[in-house]
């Protein structure tokens, strides 16, 4: 029996023409919005066939479970673009430098300044997030939305981190919409361009108000492993 929800191609047409309906809706250019397909405990056989459909941006919450998956395979895709979006201790550091190409999570100083003196040491400049903790949930990580535009700009003054934009998870079974909104107005005020906001139930709300990073994991690969 065919199993729908596994079947990667239908589910990344089917997701392609949300994310240009949702552009149209608000007059966006989808070249703007770039899908990162969350590969986080997900079987290797149904990211084998993302890779062969042409997907080369992936997601990983976890920098462990990130280098035992892509180290491996890394160099038979020279394109291949991989973006943490789980939070980072500061012991994985240089692990997360050495294989990411984005970070997502810079949400603290200490992280600010290990993750810069990790880059002049690797010689790798990579692009950053800043996780603005949007909801202020106890259990999520993330700065405070009011310490958020102060952080941005101490990370680029004082750590000279390349920070992009910010990125927030907002809380669960609630409507995100003004979660994203809230987020969109804290960029602007920092003078930053890109918003990585919007998953799986939520990413044409996050498109509609902003987003250029959309994190998308089961509605692309189906339900993930436990
Ligand atoms: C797992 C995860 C996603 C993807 O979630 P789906 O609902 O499966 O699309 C997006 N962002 C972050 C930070 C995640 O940890």
């Amino acid at each position: 029996m065919q199993d729908t929800k596994h079947n990667i191609a239908a589910n990344q047409i089917d997701i392609e023409s949300r994310i240009q309906k949702a552009c149209d809706q608000v007059s966006r250019n989808r070249k703007n919005i770039e899908l990162i397909a969350v590969s986080k405990r997900q079987d290797p056989e149904r990211i084998q066939k993302s890779l062969d459909n042409g997907i080369r941006c992936f997601g990983e919450n976890q920098v462990q479970e990130a280098l035992a998956r892509w180290q491996p395979i890394k160099t038979f895709y020279p394109d291949l673009c991989l973006h943490l979006i789980g939070s980072l201790q500061s012991n994985k550091a240089a692990d997360a430098v050495s294989l990411f190409d984005v970070i997502h999570t810079i949400d603290r100083e200490k992280i600010a300044k290990i993750i810069s003196s990790e880059m002049k040491k690797q010689n790798k400049q990579i692009n950053c997030f800043i996780q603005v903790n949007i909801g202020c949930e106890i259990q999520k990580s993330g700065i405070e939305p009011q310490f958020a535009v102060d952080f941005a700009k101490s990370c680029i003054n004082d750590y000279a981190l390349p920070i992009i934009g910010f990125m927030c998870i907002p809380p669960a079974n609630e409507d995100a919409s003004p979660y994203f909104a809230y987020l969109n107005k804290l960029a602007a005020m920092a003078g930053l361009q890109s918003l990585s906001m919007g998953m799986s139930a939520d990413f044409e709300d996050a498109i509609r108000l902003g987003a250029t990073h959309i994190r998308v994991g089961s509605a692309l690969f189906g339900d993930r492993t436990s």
